[in-house]
């Protein structure tokens, strides 16, 4: 039985200057709309207490491009979308997956979507609304035959590189079940701690990059401000810090794609990065790993391949517990890679003792929910600390 899904497939392409030009101005009015949707949701908030939405908000596009009239110079699609794409946002921050929305800015990653409405495809070219000329797209993956696709996020990143992403609707084989099950630990020394004792390193290729960076950030802070020469040193640390970040993203890719492949139960814990990445000492090795991204990508092959990803409370003392008699230690310090339970014995190496201890918390709860659908971070959000970032919850 296979279900239906949507998947992205992304492309880099290269833009004409016709169409690089029509995107910079895209680009530019989706960031103004975003930004005017969110501080007008700001201002309803505080002065009337009134929660505005995607509808809302979207009534008052017409408003908003009679005073502005350079907005109506582009596909008035993309500009929707970005009202979606703060909806979204929105509901991430709400259910706990993400921080409060913040305004965008011109240096980061610049994106646009195009809904079915504002493209066409014929089967082999993609051409987006106000463009005469397709895009020229490189092909590394050709898309599933008769693919419809549904929508089209236009994207460039710092370094400059363009890409599109491409959503099609598909029928995807559910993976034959298996009986293992697994408990994963975010290590700080290893990027992932399996309750089967194996640990998957934190690859540590990425640490000549980080030293090409360091160099490269140094020579951008001595050029001149304004300079064409600071720019070009910008434009190099950007393109480090792409390349960092494609080859993250990547072994990610290929990790959880494994874990998926392997179990059919995955529990994780439904992080605390967040709070942890506040603290000074860590947070490098923490945001490093990029465990968000990777439980993002865990989630939705889950949902592929017919697994259960299975998130526990974020405040369950999953390191301090001895996996093999439940005796809770007063403390351990996040030095101790290992430890030896005063009351059973047990030597434990701290990360493979929490992963499985994950994986009993995460079945227990499964048991207990009396089903197998994946707990979301949203159904258990009991925990009062959790708010405590520096964005009011509204
Ligand atoms: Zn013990």
């Amino acid at each position: 039985m296979s279900k239906q899904t949507k998947r992205a497939y992304k492309y880099r392409f290269y833009p004409t200057t016709e169409q690089k030009i029509i995107l910079a101005q895209t680009f530019g009015c989706c960031r103004f709309v975003y930004n005017w949707g969110l501080s007008t949701r700001k201002t309803a908030y505080r002065e009337q207490g009134q929660s505005l939405y995607y509808n809302d908000l979207a009534a008052m596009l017409p408003a908003l491009k009679q005073h502005y009239p350079w907005l109506s110079d582009v596909s008035s699609v993309p500009l929707q979308q970005a009202l979606r794409h703060l909806d979204r946002a929105l509901v991430n921050f709400f259910e706990g997956r993400a921080d409060y929305p913040t305004f965008k800015k011109k240096q980061n990653d610049q994106s646009a979507t195009y809904a079915s409405n504002a493209f066409t495809w014929d089967g082999q070219s993609l051409t987006l609304a106000k463009m005469d000329e397709p895009l020229t797209i490189q092909w590394h993956r050709p898309l599933p035959t008769d693919a419809k696709p549904s929508s089209v996020t236009i994207s460039k990143d710092a370094a400059g590189r363009y890409f599109v992403s491409i959503l099609i609707a598909e029928h995807i084989q559910p993976l034959p079940v298996t009986p293992k099950m697994v408990g994963l630990d975010l290590g700080i020394k290893s990027m992932v701690a399996l309750s089967t004792g194996e640990t998957v390193g934190n690859p540590g290729y990425f640490a000549k990059d980080e030293k090409k960076l360091a160099k490269a950030q140094r020579r951008h802070a001595r050029k001149k401000k304004a300079s064409r020469n600071r720019h070009k040193a910008r434009l190099k640390v950007a393109k480090i810090h792409a390349r960092i970040s494609d080859r993250r993203r990547d072994y990610q890719h290929k990790l959880s794609t494994r874990i998926i492949h392997e179990n059919q139960v995955i529990c994780v814990e439904s992080l605390a990065v967040k709070n942890m990445v506040q603290n000074h000492s860590l947070s490098k090795a923490i945001s490093d790993v990029g465990w968000g991204e990777f439980v993002r990508q865990l989630d939705y092959k889950a949902q592929w391949y017919g697994r259960t990803l299975v998130k526990i409370d974020r405040f369950y003392p999953s390191s301090k517990t001895c996996s093999t008699c439940k005796h809770v230690l007063d403390a351990l310090p996040l030095d101790r890679r290992e430890w030896v339970c005063p009351n059973c014995g047990t030597a434990h190496d701290r990360d493979t003792n929490a992963a499985r201890n994950i994986l009993a918390e995460g079945l227990s709860v499964t048991a207990c929910g009396g089903s197998v659908r994946p707990v979301r971070a949203k159904a258990r959000r009991a925990t009062p600390v959790e708010a405590g970032t520096s964005h009011p919850r509204e």
